[in-house]
């Protein structure tokens, strides 16, 4: 089999911006022919239920959580490459994480809004900023992911100095060491979107980022990976600003495509590990 790719939107602005990815990302979904997971944060629910509503009622999209508030479960320090310039920083940069009741309290937030809005719990949760590990060095964490009925993770986003790209030979894996054996990993592979491209290799602007993914696609394929690949809903207010935003991943799509690549949400690719598994 030639590869997977977990497609992963961070719908977080909670502004026109969501309300607008809540309409034309789906449009692209169905398009495309592809499926894709939203992960949602509360505050963004609360702001657009109907849109969230009804985009989870085509069952095209996969809605899943991205935390209440957008609040880190782990504290990220990045340590910024030589010559680089991240978040504004040249060495260090530092973004604290929440308290672990702050985190505890947030998480039963979102999944009360979940059952407010969609009628249902979230699986799976997207750890704001991403984190080097993931969750596997937090049982305290875990515990309380867990405890809220998340199954799925994407919390390992970021590499040994807390910064991109994510290789992709880490792969998906269940946090048995940590006793939670049927809590799944799915990290964010490479860069977490345009904008980390750009930031991580010293670049203007993001015009090499099509061929850059084109060759991750093809590495992809050629060793059967599993590519957890995110994207966000920035900047996505107009009609004009979301056809800029997605302009790469549509050219990936049909590439990966192309290259006999499926596409599989969060719950799919859980349910299709479970399964391996039992069997
Ligand atoms: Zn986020």
């Amino acid at each position: 089999m030639p590869g997977t790719i977990l497609l992963g939107v961070d719908v977080e602005s909670a502004n026109e911006s969501s309300a607008t990815y809540a309409r034309c990302g789906l449009e692209f979904l169905r398009q495309e022919e592809i499926p894709a997971t939203w992960y949602v944060t509360g505050q963004t629910l609360e702001r657009y239920p109907q849109a969230f509503a009804d985009a989870d009622r085509t069952g095209l999209v996969d809605i899943q959580s991205h935390t209440y508030s957008h609040i880190l479960l782990k504290t990220v320090l990045i340590e910024v490459p030589p010559g680089l310039t991240i978040h504004g920083k040249t060495d260090w940069y530092m973004q604290r994480g929440g308290s672990v009741e702050q985190v505890d309290a947030d998480l039963a937030r979102a999944q009360k809004v979940f059952e407010d809005v969609l009628g249902r719990r979230a699986v799976g949760l997207t750890g704001p900023w991403g984190y080097y590990r993931g969750l596997g060095d937090r049982p305290d964490l875990l515990e309380i992911v867990h405890r809220h009925g998340f199954r799925f993770l994407r919390t390992y986003a970021r590499n040994e100095k807390d910064g991109q790209p994510v290789p992709m030979v880490w792969q998906p894996f269940f946090y048995r060491a940590q006793g939670f054996s049927d809590v799944l990993e799915l990290f964010v592979h490479d860069y977490q979107d345009d904008f980390y491209y750009t930031a991580f290799n010293n670049l203007p602007e993001a015009s090499s980022y099509p061929e850059h993914l084109r060759r991750m696609a093809e590495h992809v394929a050629a060793n059967d990976f599993v590519w957890s690949l995110c994207t966000h809903d920035h900047g996505c207010a107009t009609l004009e600003d979301f056809a800029r935003k997605t302009g790469w991943l549509c050219d990936l799509v049909r590439y990966a495509k192309g290259l006999g690549i499926r596409f599989l949400t969060g719950s799919q690719y859980y349910a299709e590990r479970l399964a391996a598994r039992q069997a």
